[in-house]
């Protein structure tokens, strides 16, 4: 017996459809997983409505999760039966059961649960990519982070600090801003707030050599009027949207850099996924950066986690357990 979520036509949370569906049997090069928890992530939105274009419908939507290896298919060695795992890119997550590549499993290491291993996997290697590849964070630097209270950007205000940087995080609601400042930013702003004119301030008018963004559309501008002269615009999402603007602002705006990340490439090789996820596992096990799991929903509910995150009601990192 299996269960999953599953899309039949993209749009909204009232699209995703709890099914029964046939236990699969793992190819050759895969792993059949009994997952414990699954993570809920914004690009489970983006399958959902559609902005992400699935293979094919119906679709089980979801990237991220954590349980124990059930049956392997041919070829794999690097797990085996009864090994607790955890994964992230692999869409199909949302299921009692499922198939994945075994090289997208790590092993889950001892001290860390299966829930905190499907909050973290996607939303952490994400976070450690951002401050420590695509720019590398340091000691005495002040950066700009936006949603800084949602899944990534709490791991990410978390890592940064531990970086040695001053962070200024962007929240919507002055509950948000507490949470930040709890978990180490050292100057929370509001949506509302004139976001470059309190940068300029609390930079003494040096403005900032990065920004992450992962709002898009709404922010856009805002960010790169936040960057000193030739500093880079990580734009690595669209909460509100894709970006569509022209590239000449960035040279309006001070010969500005913009890059736009995502995990799947920073983690395409084997070897890059096992340190990358190798690295936050390790900041996680020294207290670093600690994983806040602030929503929890049955998986067959997951159009109410959908809701949530959609309406900007959730906190740190969710998950769904089937
Ligand atoms: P979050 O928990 O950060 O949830 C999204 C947050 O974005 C909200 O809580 C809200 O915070 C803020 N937001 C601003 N504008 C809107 C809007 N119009 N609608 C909804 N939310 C809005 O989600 P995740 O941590 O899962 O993901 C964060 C972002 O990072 C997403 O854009 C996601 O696509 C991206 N991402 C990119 C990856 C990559 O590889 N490039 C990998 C992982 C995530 P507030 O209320 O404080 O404004």
């Amino acid at each position: 017996m299996n269960h999953a979520i599953r899309v039949h036509e993209t749009g909204g949370p009232e699209k995703l459809m709890w099914e029964e569906v046939p236990l699969p049997q793992p190819k050759p090069g895969e792993a059949l997983i009994r997952q414990k928890a699954v993570g809920l992530n914004y690009i489970d939105v983006y399958f959902r409505t559609g902005l992400y274009k699935a293979p094919s419908l119906p679709v089980t939507v979801g990237m991220e999760g954590a349980g124990v290896v059930e049956a392997v298919g041919d070829g794999v060695t690097s797990v085996a039966v009864g090994d607790r795992v955890a994964y992230a890119g692999a869409l199909g997550a949302y299921a009692e059961a499922r198939c994945a590549p075994a090289d997208k499993l790590v092993k889950i290491p001892d001290g860390i649960s299966f829930e905190q291993a499907a909050a973290m996997m996607l939303q952490g290697m994400t976070a450690q990519f951002l401050v420590r590849q695509t720019y590398q964070v340091k000691a005495g630097e002040t950066i700009l982070v936006h949603a800084a209270a949602g899944g990534v950007g709490l791991i990410l205000v978390q890592w940064a600090k531990s970086l040695g940087a001053t962070v200024i995080g962007v929240v919507s609601t002055p509950e948000k801003a507490a949470l930040i400042k709890e978990h180490g930013a050292d100057h929370a702003l509001l949506t509302t707030d004139d976001i470059p004119a309190k940068v300029r301030e609390i930079t003494k008018g040096a403005m900032v050599p990065v920004v992450y963004d992962s709002v898009g559309k709404d922010t856009f501008i805002t960010s790169l009027d936040c960057l000193r002269p030739r500093g880079l615009m990580v734009s690595f999402g669209n909460a509100s949207g894709p970006v569509t603007t022209d590239l000449g602002i960035l040279a309006a705006k001070g010969s500005l850099y913009v890059t736009r990340p995502t995990l799947n490439t920073y983690t395409a090789k084997r070897d890059d996924l096992v340190a990358t996820a190798n690295d936050l596992f390790a900041v996680v096990k020294s207290g670093a950066v600690k994983i806040r799991v602030n929503q929890t929903f049955p998986l067959k509910d997951a159009a109410k986690a959908h809701i949530a995150l959609e309406s900007r009601a959730t906190t740190g990192s969710t998950v769904l357990i089937p």
